[in-house]
C-alpha cells in the first residue's frame, strides 16, 4: 500500500476569507498546520481573521486587502503572501458574489462583475502562483462552485454562468497542469448559512422553506462542512483525485432529480 503523506505544510491563499466558507476553509486548513494568506476586499476584517487564526492555531498567516476583480491586486497580493509565508502550495478560491439579477433585470455592468470575481479570479491567481506550485510537491488547487452550475436558477443567470464555468474551466486546467502534479478540483456548495444566503432571504423568508424542503437532509449546511471538504480535497489523502466536482449539499441535488 502507498504510505500516504497526509498534508504538505505549503502555504495556501484562501479568498474571500473574512467570511462565511472561505473564513471556514482558512481556519480548516490553518488547524492542520498550513499558513494561511488570508485574502478579502477589507483589510481590517481580513487582517483580523489572521490574526485569530495564527494565534488559534500556531500558524503564519497574513491578512490582506485584495480585490480579486483587479488583475494587478492579485499579482501584488501573491508578490506580498510569498513574502509573508513563502512559496505558495494551493489556492481556495471563496470571493464571491451573488448579483441576483433576472435576464430582464441584467446589465453589462453585473454580468462583468459576478464573471470577473467569481469565475475570472480563478485562473489568474492560479497562473501567478504557479511558479510556486509547480516548485512543490502536493500542490493543489479548490474553485468554489455551487449546485447552482447544475440547477440553475431564474433569480442569477450570471452566476450560474460563473459556477459552470469555475467547474469547466477546473477541468482544463487539472488537464493542462496534471503534467506537474498539480491538483484542481471544484466543491459545489448547496444552500450554506452564510452572509451571502441569510442577506438574500431576509426579504423572502418563505424560500428558505421551499429550500429546505428540497435537501434531504433538512437543514441548511455550515460553513466548517463545506471547508472539511475543501481540505480533503487539498491534501495528500486526495492524491488522485484531480478534475473532480465534489458536491456538498445535503443531497439537495439528488432531491431534485426525483
Ligand atoms: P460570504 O459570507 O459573503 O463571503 C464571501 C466573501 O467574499 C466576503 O467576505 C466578501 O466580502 C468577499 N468578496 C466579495 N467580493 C470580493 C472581491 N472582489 N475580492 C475579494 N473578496 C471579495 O459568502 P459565502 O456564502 O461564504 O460564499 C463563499 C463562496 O461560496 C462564494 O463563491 C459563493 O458563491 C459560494 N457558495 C455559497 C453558497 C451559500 O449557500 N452560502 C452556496 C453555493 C456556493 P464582502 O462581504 O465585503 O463583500
Amino acid at each position: 500500500m502507498r504510505s500516504i503523506n497526509y498534508l504538505p505544510a505549503t502555504p495556501v491563499i484562501v479568498t474571500g476569507a473574512a467570511s462565511g466558507i472561505g473564513r471556514a476553509c482558512a481556519e480548516s486548513l490553518a488547524q492542520v498546520g498550513r499558513p494561511v494568506a488570508v485574502w478579502d476586499l477589507d483589510a481590517g476584517k481580513a487582517g483580523a481573521v489572521a490574526d485569530a487564526v495564527a494565534q488559534e492555531h500556531s500558524v503564519k498567516a497574513i491578512g490582506l486587502a485584495v480585490d480579486v476583480s483587479d488583475l494587478d491586486q492579485i499579482s501584488a497580493g501573491v508578490i506580498a503572501s510569498r513574502e509573508a509565508l513563502g512559496p505558495i502550495g494551493g489556492l481556495v478560491h471563496g470571493a464571491g458574489i451573488s448579483g441576483v439579477a433576472t435576464l430582464e433585470q441584467l446589465t453589462p455592468e453585473t454580468w462583468s462583475a459576478v464573471l470577473d470575481i467569481n469565475l475570472r479570479a480563478l485562473p489568474f491567481i492560479i497562473k501567478a502562483i504557479l511558479p510556486d506550485m509547480k516548485s512543490q510537491s502536493g500542490s493543489a488547487v479548490v474553485g468554489i462552485a455551487s449546485i447552482n452550475a447544475t440547477l440553475g436558477n431564474m433569480m442569477n443567470p450570471a452566476y450560474s454562468a460563473s459556477k459552470g464555468g469555475v467547474l469547466s474551466m477546473s477541468r482544463a486546467l487539472a488537464d493542462e497542469l496534471a503534467m506537474h502534479g498539480i491538483r484542481i478540483n471544484s466543491v459545489s456548495p448547496g444552500q450554506i448559512e452564510t452572509p451571502m444566503l441569510m442577506q438574500g432571504l431576509e426579504a423572502v423568508p418563505e424560500v428558505l422553506e421551499a429550500f429546505k424542503r428540497h435537501i434531504l437532509l433538512g437543514r441548511l449546511g455550515d460553513s466548517a462542512e463545506v471547508a472539511s471538504a475543501v481540505r480533503f480535497l487539498m491534501s495528500s489523502e486526495a492524491s488522485y483525485i484531480t478534475a473532480a466536482e465534489l458536491v456538498v449539499d445535503g443531497g439537495n441535488i439528488s432531491s431534485q432529480r426525483q
